[in-house]
């Protein structure tokens, strides 16, 4: 894929970036070993100093960071800017925390005294993706970089100005030169990459096969990785759940992000008592949203990322339709394109659409559908919504919606995902550790769990 800036929302090629050569990627990569030698002497105050400065540049340039998140990936331009805010609060919880999370941990031994030590890895690698262009880097730079690591960013080909953007805030801040530095190259070369000795682990955000390949690249010499990768998430409302609250949590959760996301809820799993109500409220739920230019303050979902997830997802969608699914809404692209003003209809597009009655066989039963489809699925009772909400191979996260306490219990327990939100939509938080489980990949990022992926746990036995 080349790596050019598009504007989904109209078609048009904005800017198309060189790919750095060899000699570049050679010369960022030692500056990044030469940074790592003096970087990781330093002090959690410094770094926390840095960091705190790294949130105060992204706040003072939220709306102008925003622009290039919708201009490139065509997030409503409100959600882009929270996300900003949302990335500064990342930096400015390890800040406060991070030396904290690696103090030394005693332990009585045999020993004088022994304990645990934290200490950094070196140049990590970040392979990350367009869905959430800010947060995704900040989420796994924040912890990283307090931790003593410093990172080499390889973002999605569609996003480079956020890439070259998200390296300009942690230069702003103030951290030595090559403490984080984009890498523009295509995913081909990331085998090469990881090869190198001066690589220490690698991360990725995105889809299971890029997962996979990055993790047998690096299993090839025996380094670490953290993924997070696709969920299909159930959201399951029992009979007990206050229904209204589910019916708009619900619309919200499905649509975030016009729907990339990876936490959004796929799945509608719902108690056959109330599901002609759900399904009628959730209809009028996704009728009330805007679809449009996300640059505007009435627009609640722009379009999708590149024309091969349109293609996906009307693919995924005929396959349900044709295999005897009803949509009770959505579906039909070019109905969606008549209605938008001319200067949209060559952007990409998709309707929310929401699909019931999906008979098993269909793409809904292993594959993540990457936009505004909601699949809804009617069942008996819990036993039935557990084993539909684990009978795919992810695990990400799940929501799920009921007053009964045990109920409430089984749910935590039974349901096979990463996070459980009870009554409420499933969503990451600096504070709470997130990843998935399956083919959803493995590891943790953001709170304690997420700044201990990255370093070496050492032991000290002092006679
Ligand atoms: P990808 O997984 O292809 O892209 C994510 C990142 O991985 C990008 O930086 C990409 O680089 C890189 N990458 C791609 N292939 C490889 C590889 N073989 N080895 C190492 N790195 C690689 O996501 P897409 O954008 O293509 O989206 C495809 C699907 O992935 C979506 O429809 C969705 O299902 C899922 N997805 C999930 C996300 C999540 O948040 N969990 C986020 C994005 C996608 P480059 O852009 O240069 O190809």
């Amino acid at each position: 894929m080349a790596i050019a800036s598009i504007n989904p929302a109209t078609g048009a090629k904005l800017q198309v970036f060189q790919a750095l050569t060899q000699a570049e990627v050679a010369d960022r990569l030692a500056q990044a070993q030469r940074t790592f030698e003096h970087y990781r002497r330093t002090s959690f105050e410094q770094r926390a100093a840095w960091m705190t400065a790294a949130a105060g540049v992204l706040e003072e340039n939220k709306q102008r960071f925003g622009e290039l998140m919708t201009l490139e990936m065509g997030k409503p331009l409100a959600s882009a800017i929270a996300e900003v805010e949302k990335s500064a609060w990342v930096c400015r919880y390890y800040a406060e925390h991070a030396a904290a999370f690696l103090a030394d941990i005693p332990a009585q031994t045999d020993a004088s005294r022994s304990f645990v030590r934290y200490q950094p890895l070196g140049v990590i690698l970040a392979v990350m993706p367009w869905n959430f262009p800010f947060w995704q880097v900040f989420r796994f730079a924040a912890p990283a970089l307090m931790a003593g690591n410093v990172g080499l960013l390889k973002h999605a080909s569609n996003v480079p100005q956020c890439a070259l953007a998200i390296e300009t805030v942690f230069k702003a801040a103030g951290f030595p030169e090559g403490t984080l530095q984009t890498l523009l190259i295509s995913a081909d070369r990331l085998a090469d990459l990881v090869a190198d000795d001066r690589i220490k682990a690698a991360t990725l955000t995105g889809s299971e096969p890029a997962g996979a390949s990055l993790a047998a690249a690096c299993g090839r010499h025996i380094k670490k990785t953290v993924l997070e990768l696709g969920g299909s998430d159930p959201f399951i409302v029992m009979a007990s759940a206050d229904l209204e609250a589910a019916i708009a949590t619900g619309a919200k959760a499905r649509l975030i992000n016009n729907g990339q996301s990876c936490i959004a809820a796929k799945r509608f799993i719902v108690a056959e008592a109330i599901a002609d109500r759900f399904e009628q409220g959730l209809v009028t739920a996704f009728k009330d949203l805007t679809v449009g230019d996300p640059m505007a303050t009435s627009t609640d979902i722009g379009p999708m990322a590149t024309p091969a997830i349109v293609q996906d997802l009307d693919r995924q969608v005929s396959a349900c339709l044709r295999q005897g699914a009803k949509a009770l809404m959505g579906g039909n692209v070019a109905a969606l394109l008549d209605t938008l003003p001319q200067g949209l209809r060559s952007g990409y597009f998709y309707p929310p659409t929401i699909l019931s009655q999906i008979p098993p066989g269909t793409p809904a039963d292993e594959e993540e559908f990457f936009g505004p489809v909601a699949l809804i699925f009617r069942v008996p009772d819990i036993d039935a919504a557990i084993r539909l909400a684990n009978s795919t191979p992810l695990g990400l996260g799940a929501s799920a919606w009921s007053t009964d306490p045990s109920e409430q219990d089984r749910l935590i327990n039974e349901t096979e995902a990463g996070c459980v939100f009870i009554n409420g939509l499933v969503k990451s938080d600096p504070r709470l550790p997130f990843g998935g489980i399956k083919h959803s990949g493995y590891g943790r990022e953001l709170s304690h769990q997420g700044i201990q992926e990255f370093v070496n746990i050492k032991t000290i036995w002092i006679r």
